[in-house]
Formats: structure tokens, C-alpha cells, sequence
């Protein structure tokens, strides 16, 4: 039996980032930059005002405390205008914020440090102003290139695009960015048994719920799923629905790779190319196949085959498939963050495999608690869907019991859990 960690790095040995597109910047959104972005520009392009005030000379207002000067105000300045007044001694220009510093001023003077507001109570024109403070040079004057300057480097390549990078990008006037592109994850379903949902189900039959399950999970990795569909087990059927995955960049499938009569996957794939067949000492999901398979686009499809029954299938997805859509995008972090907890009902260990136990974790006075979903079944769907970790008992150990310290994986790490 090969540990998880084995598994792990033999798989991610195969996998690299893709190469760069050039996209429209919020199709950016959660891709890794191909290319150092430098700034065209200084940023903000001109000295501009901070507050909404007068524009002025420091040394008209180095005495405001003491002797309160009165300046002329000559003109006005918005956001949007050039001034083509110079503020000279005993003048000020009105100004508001955002709007370029006329030449001349060197600091600006908020409202709320004049008579501004007596002025207007009384209905007098601002032609002229009080100021009653005396601000530090430079006062609510941003400096241009104050955030950015021309040729600097602003996002080296590598830099995960959020909204903030999104806005960085806007605001030196780029609308298309270099990422490293979605990798198209193929994605098939096997088994005689499975019917699509929506049509009508057949006695013996049941729905193909992997297809949509590993497709979502694919999508929350940052990959580009393409459904084959349902594959019968048959050898013709099988051969036929891989070629359809031949220009993915990895393919996906489900169920067949355990010792069933008739899982015909592990066939098919063997005379495809270098597969391995493992048993992963983990629970739920030990069969697992990979390898490298012959296309007809001629060159080796990476194939990730995940055990059949449901929970296993997205747990070996979440273990595998998520690491490896992750370092083709160009991703350092590849696995899901690890919290320590305390469980709060036992999770059992029956043949030495690592279990990991659907949670539900909640963080109450600062500690995680991690209470179990209900009945642990491989097939238990349901139960994954109430949970939003996975509590890890170690393989050595046969059980976990309520009040013990546990190690939880973290599913779902959303604004919800993490109070
Ligand atoms: P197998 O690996 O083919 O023996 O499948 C293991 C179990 O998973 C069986 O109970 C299958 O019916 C079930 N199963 C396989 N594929 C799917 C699927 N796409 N959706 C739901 N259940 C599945
Ligand atoms: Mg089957």
C-alpha cells in the first residue's frame, strides 16, 4: 500500500504550469500573472489635493495660530481641471480633493481649518478666507508618483490576480494582462449502472453524480471541466471516450479501478500506456489509478482515475486532482490549510489506513471543534455535503475519541467558520 504522501509527489512530479494567454484583466480574476507588470506611468500622474480645501503657500500660514491670515481666493480647481493660476503670496485657490495642486501652492488647508463655513452662514462670497491653523508643508498634498512611479515594478509574475491586482491594473490603464491559462480537465464517468440526471432512472440503475461532483470541483480549483458523459463498460465505449479527452490537459475518471468483474477501466488503460494501480492507505478512496496514456492527439494524457462510489471520488479528487489543476496554474500552495481542533464525537480507524472524517468544524472562544457528520459510508454523499472539513485519525491509530486533539483539514475556509 502506498502512503498518501507517495502518491502525492509521484503524481505532482507530472505536472507543471501551462502556458500564458492574454486575457481580458477580470477574466484574470484567481490566475497567476505570466509577466512582470511595470508602471507607463507615475501614479498618481500629478501632485494632487487629499482633502477638499485652499490651495496654498506654506509661508502665508506659518504663523495661522498665532495671526490668522486672510488670503484672496482667486480661482477654483476640480477634480478633472488644470489649474492655469499660480498661487502667489496672499493668494489661495479653492480646491477639491483629487484635483491637481496649482502650481505655486505647496500645501493645502482642509474647510474645516478656515472660515469657510461663518463665511457662508453669514452669506458672504468666498472671495476671501481665514485660515486658522498652521499645517507642516506639503499638508494633504499627494505627491505625484506618490503610490507608483514610471518603471517600477508594480506585479512581478507569479502574483495570484485578486480584485485589488484587478484595480492595480485598471489604474495604470491596462485592460488585457498575460496569466497562465485554465487547464481543460476532462472529465468521465463509467459504469453501466449510471444513468445522466434528468432522464429517467431504470430499475437497477442509479444517477451519475461524480460527473457533476468532480466537473464542480474542478471549477473551484480554477480548471476548465469539459463532461465527457457516461461511459458504458464496455472496451469499445471506453477507447471511444477517452479519445474525446485527447486534447485535455488531464483527464478525470471515475470508478471501474477496483477488482470488479467488470471494471474494464483498468484494462483499457493498460494497454494505453504506463499506468500504476494503487492502493492508497487512506480511507475512504484507496484504489486509485495514474498515469500517462496514449491519445490520438499524440501525446501523453495525464489520467487520474478515482475510485467509483461518491465520497471516494471526491476525496481522491480533493487529494490529487485539486494539487495538480492548482500547479498548472501556476499555484505555490497546493494543499488545503491544516487546523489543530478537538473532536467532539469519535471517529473510528478499522483496517490501519489514514481516515479523514467529514466534519463539521465550528470555531467557538478560540478553539476549533470538529463534530462528525453522521455515517462515514463511501456512498454517503450527503454526509461530505454537511461538512466542511475532514478530521484526520492517523493510521496507526484505531480510534479517536471525543475530547482528543485532532488534526482537521480544512474544506471550506470561509468567512463563516473562521470567527
Ligand atoms: P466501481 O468502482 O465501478 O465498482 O464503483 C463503485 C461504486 O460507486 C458502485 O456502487 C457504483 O455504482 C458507484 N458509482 C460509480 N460511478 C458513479 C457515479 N458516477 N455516480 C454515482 N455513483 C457511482
Ligand atoms: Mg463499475
Amino acid at each position: 500500500m502506498l502512503e498518501v504522501e507517495d502518491a502525492f509527489s509521484r503524481i505532482i512530479a507530472h505536472f507543471h504550469p501551462l502556458e500564458p494567454v492574454e486575457l481580458p484583466v477580470l477574466d484574470c480574476l484567481g490566475l497567476a500573472l505570466a509577466e512582470d507588470i511595470t508602471s507607463p506611468l507615475d501614479l498618481p500622474p500629478l501632485a494632487n489635493s487629499a482633502m477638499d480645501g485652499y490651495a496654498v503657500l506654506h509661508s502665508d500660514i506659518a504663523d495661522a495660530a498665532e495671526k490668522p491670515p486672510t488670503l484672496s481666493v482667486i480661482s477654483a480647481v476640480a477634480a478633472g481641471q488644470v489649474s492655469k493660476d499660480t498661487v502667489t503670496p496672499g493668494n489661495a485657490i479653492r480646491i477639491m480633493t483629487g484635483a491637481p495642486v496649482p502650481n505655486g501652492a505647496d500645501t493645502v488647508v482642509p474647510f474645516e481649518e478656515t472660515d469657510e463655513l461663518e463665511r457662508r452662514g453669514r452669506g458672504e462670497a468666498l472671495d476671501h478666507i481665514a485660515i486658522h491653523k498652521a499645517l507642516p508643508i506639503g499638508s494633504n498634498v499627494r505627491p505625484a508618483g506618490e503610490d507608483v512611479s514610471a518603471g517600477e515594478l508594480v506585479l512581478p509574475a507569479g502574483t495570484i490576480v485578486r480584485p485589488a491586482e484587478a484595480g492595480v491594473m485598471a489604474s495604470l490603464g491596462l485592460i488585457t494582462a498575460r496569466v497562465i491559462r485554465r487547464p481543460v480537465v476532462a472529465v468521465l464517468s463509467t459504469g453501466d449502472e449510471l444513468t445522466p440526471a434528468g432522464e429517467t432512472l431504470s430499475p437497477g440503475h442509479i444517477y451519475d453524480s461524480n460527473s457533476s461532483s468532480v466537473a464542480a470541483a474542478v471549477i473551484a480549483a480554477g480548471g476548465q471541466p469539459r463532461i465527457i458523459g457516461i461511459a458504458r463498460d464496455t472496451l469499445e465505449d471506453l477507447h471511444r471516450c477517452i479519445d474525446e479527452a485527447s486534447d485535455a490537459d488531464l483527464l478525470v475518471t471515475s470508478a471501474g479501478v477496483s477488482k470488479g468483474d467488470y471494471d474494464m477501466v483498468k484494462d483499457v488503460l493498460e494497454q494505453r500506456g504506463e499506468m500504476n494501480f494503487w492502493s492508497v492507505r487512506m480511507r475512504p478512496a484507496k484504489p486509485l489509478a495514474f498515469g500517462l496514456i496514449r491519445t490520438d492527439a499524440g501525446r501523453p494524457l495525464p489520467l487520474l482515475g478515482l475510485p467509483g462510489n461518491p465520497v471516494s471520488a471526491l476525496l481522491a479528487f480533493e487529494m490529487f486532482g485539486r494539487p495538480a489543476i492548482r500547479r498548472m496554474l501556476g499555484r505555490d500552495l497546493l494543499a488545503r490549510p491544516v487546523v489543530e481542533g478537538v473532536l467532539t464525537g469519535p471517529i473510528f480507524n478499522s483496517d490501519g489506513r489514514r481516515v479523514y472524517a467529514r466534519v463539521e468544524v465550528e470555531r467557538r472562544d478560540g478553539t476549533w471543534f470538529a463534530t462528525p457528520t453522521g455515517p462515514q459510508g463511501s456512498n454517503i454523499l450527503t454526509s461530505l455535503s454537511r461538512a466542511n472539513g475532514l478530521a484526520i485519525c492517523p493510521a496507526d491509530l484505531p480510534r479517536k475519541d471525543a475530547g482528543q486533539a485532532v488534526k482537521i483539514l480544512m474544506l471550506d475556509w470561509n468567512e463563516e467558520v473562521a470567527q
